[in-house]
């Protein structure tokens, strides 16, 4: 799901995603001239082999996430710690979710019976 930086008010847009089982929903506002704050969750479920022993099991996600969206390079000095860079004047809601489940999956995850 994409949707145009310029048709995002500072009244914010609502915007739902899915992939894979996991849905990300919530709203979209103008920050400011480039900036967009997406508040929202990520919700669902995933197979993921176990660190530990190897074995697949299911996880389960329910998370809130905070996330920026900047038209274009970001250059402003704030360093916000989840910010996203799109470059054809869309905010692309897959690929906000597709880089939070990435960085979820780079911790080590545990199946309950290692857990
Ligand atoms: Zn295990």
């Amino acid at each position: 799901m994409k949707i145009e930086f310029n048709k995002i008010s500072q009244n914010g847009i609502d915007f739902e995603t899915k992939q894979d089982g996991i849905v990300f929903l919530g709203t979209a506002k103008k920050i400011n001239k480039n900036l967009i704050k997406c508040t929202g969750t990520i919700e669902g479920s995933f197979t993921h082999c176990c660190d530990r022993c190897g074995d697949d099991f299911i996880k389960i996600i329910k998370q809130n996430i905070e996330i920026y969206a900047n038209n274009g390079l970001y250059k402003d000095d704030y360093d916000y710690i989840n910010l996203i860079e799109f470059f054809d004047g869309f905010v692309n809601f897959d690929t906000m979710l597709q880089s939070e489940l990435e960085s979820f999956k780079c911790d080590y995850l545990y199946c309950s019976q290692c857990n």
